[in-house]
């Protein structure tokens, strides 16, 4: 397997994050972030009403870097927002590209 660049490492350790969130979902956890500066990993997810697929960021609540998944299931009790328009008041998530 060829090794990954740094840009695909820094990816995969968001992705990383945004599992342990889903795992341990709906217990809140404090997983940190992964650029290391302190924060915890937030999850917003976005979808249609009722529906269990839809898409989300995982981002961090000091930096606001995130990333972005287009097309994810959608836990049972989740507050789930319309693609339009995320929490009231978060700062613009700065989307970390994918490798
Ligand atoms: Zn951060």
């Amino acid at each position: 397997m060829p090794e990954m660049t740094a840009a695909q490492r820094r990816w995969e350790s968001w992705y990383q994050a945004f599992i342990s969130v889903v795992e341990a979902f709906p217990e809140p956890v404090e997983v940190p972030c992964p650029e290391g500066d302190g924060g915890f990993i937030r999850l917003t997810y976005y979808g249609l009403p009722g529906s269990s697929k839809g898409s989300v960021t995982a981002w961090c609540d000091r930096c606001y870097h995130g990333i972005w998944l287009g097309r994810v299931s959608i836990p049972t009790g989740a507050q789930v927002y319309p693609f339009e328009g995320g929490p009231e008041g978060r700062p613009e998530i700065k989307l970390i590209p994918e490798a």
